[in-house]
This record gives C-alpha cells, structure tokens and sequence, in this order.
C-alpha cells in the first residue's frame, strides 16, 4: 500500500509508521530524517535547509522534493511506502500527485493522527534520544525502567534542536496554517485515527484503519 500519515508534529507519525513498517514491510519514508541526515552529512541541501528547520518552518518545496523524489525511486519503495511528514501544504500534495501519476502509482490511504495540543506539547517538550541504544524515549511518558536502561547502557537523553518550546509553538502555527488544509484536499482517502493512548493502543487503531472497509 502506498500511506501517506498526517497529523502534526509529535501526533504520533513516526513511531506508527515505524511500527507499520516492520510489520508490513513497505518502508517508512521521513522527510523529516531525510532532511535531518542530509544536515549531519553537511551535504549542499543539507546546509540550504538547516536554516528553516532550526526556525521550526518548512524547507522549501524544491530541496524536499529532490529527497523524496531519490527515496521512492529506490527498490524497496516498489511495493509501497509510508509517508511520515510530507506532504506538508498543499503544493506538496499537488507536486506528489503528479509524482505518482508519473510512474502510474496512486495513494491508498491518508491516516490522520489526532491528538489534542496539550498532549503534543508534553509529547514533544519531553522527546528524547538515547545516545547509547537509539530508543526514543519521553522524560514525560517513558517507564522508570526504560529511562533507567538508558542510564545504565551509558547513554545521554538528547533532545532534537527544533523540539525546544519557542521552536514547537512555531511548528505548530506552520501546521494548522499550511498542513491541515490538506484533510481536505485528501477527503476522499483520509481515515481518522485516535493517536491518544499508548503506541500499542493507537498502532491497533492503525491497523483497524486500514482493513477494507466490509463489503468493500
Ligand atoms: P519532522 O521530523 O517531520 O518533524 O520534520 C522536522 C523539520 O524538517 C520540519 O520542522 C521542517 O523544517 C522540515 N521538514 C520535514 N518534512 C518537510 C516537508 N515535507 N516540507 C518542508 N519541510 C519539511
């Protein structure tokens, strides 16, 4: 299936598309990590697009799509992929549609992560890495046991640059203003999904989501 996930920042995208993918196998493909090891590699859109992304705004459309359009070329993206983070306004969706077109490939599913303000913000100020194992962990959410692993694997709980408060309020303004729009645009596909609860809870509603409808 091709999937694109919406919602916004801290909804819940990455860690259900992760799960989708070991699942299914189809690949998550994150604009976000694109851009993110295109920035550490200190490629030439890696340094264009760092600016924008320490402000919490998009990157332009341009730099965006010549990541995206190099991922989906790649073999494992013959079968289907999972959109995390993009599209992200409008131009986007219209630039992936024709994308797809191209290659006589169409969307399946657009799965929108609802999740209320109060919650992303703790899910956001509170998201951390763990610099031993990789784990994504939350100082708000995560076990005693978890955090204690970390510590115990010798590992620092770093927090990405744009997960700083000034930088979330503006990754949230950008969302509702260029980004939700787009539950409109893609009505016809978009099923909605309850992203409150553990990753467990909301990865069952995932699933349930997109079975074929009865009779279908
Ligand atoms: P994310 O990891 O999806 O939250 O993305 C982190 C940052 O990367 C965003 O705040 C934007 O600056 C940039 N970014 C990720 N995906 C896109 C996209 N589709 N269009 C423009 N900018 C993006």
């Amino acid at each position: 299936m091709r999937i694109v996930f919406l919602g916004a920042p801290g909804a819940g995208k990455g860690t259900q598309a992760r799960r989708l993918e070991e699942r299914k196998g189809w690949p998550q493909v994150s604009t976000g990590d694109l851009l993110r090891a295109a920035v550490s590699a200190g490629t030439p859109l890696g340094l264009q697009a760092r600016a924008a992304m320490d402000a919490g705004e998009l990157v332009s459309d341009e730099l965006v799509m010549q990541l995206l359009d190099e991922r989906l070329r790649q073999d494992d993206c013959e079968g289907g992929f999972i959109l995390d983070g993009f599209p992200r306004n409008r131009s986007q969706a219209r630039l992936l549609g024709e994308l797809l077109e191209g290659s006589g490939q169409q969307l399946d599913a657009v799965l929108m992560l609802e999740v209320d303000r109060g919650v992303l913000m703790k899910r956001l100020t509170g998201r951390r890495t763990c610099s031993a194992t990789g784990k994504l962990l939350n100082i708000h959410f995560s076990s005693p046991e978890e955090l204690a692993a970390s510590r115990a694997a010798g590992g620092e709980l770093i927090q990405r640059d744009d997960d700083r408060e000034e930088t979330i309020a503006n990754r949230l303004a950008v969302y509702e203003r260029q980004t939700r729009p787009l539950l409109e645009h893609y009505s016809g596909l978009l099923r909605r999904v309850d992203g409150l609860g553990s990753p467990d809870e909301v990865f069952a509603r995932v699933s349930a989501a997109l079975q074929p409808a009865p009779g279908a």
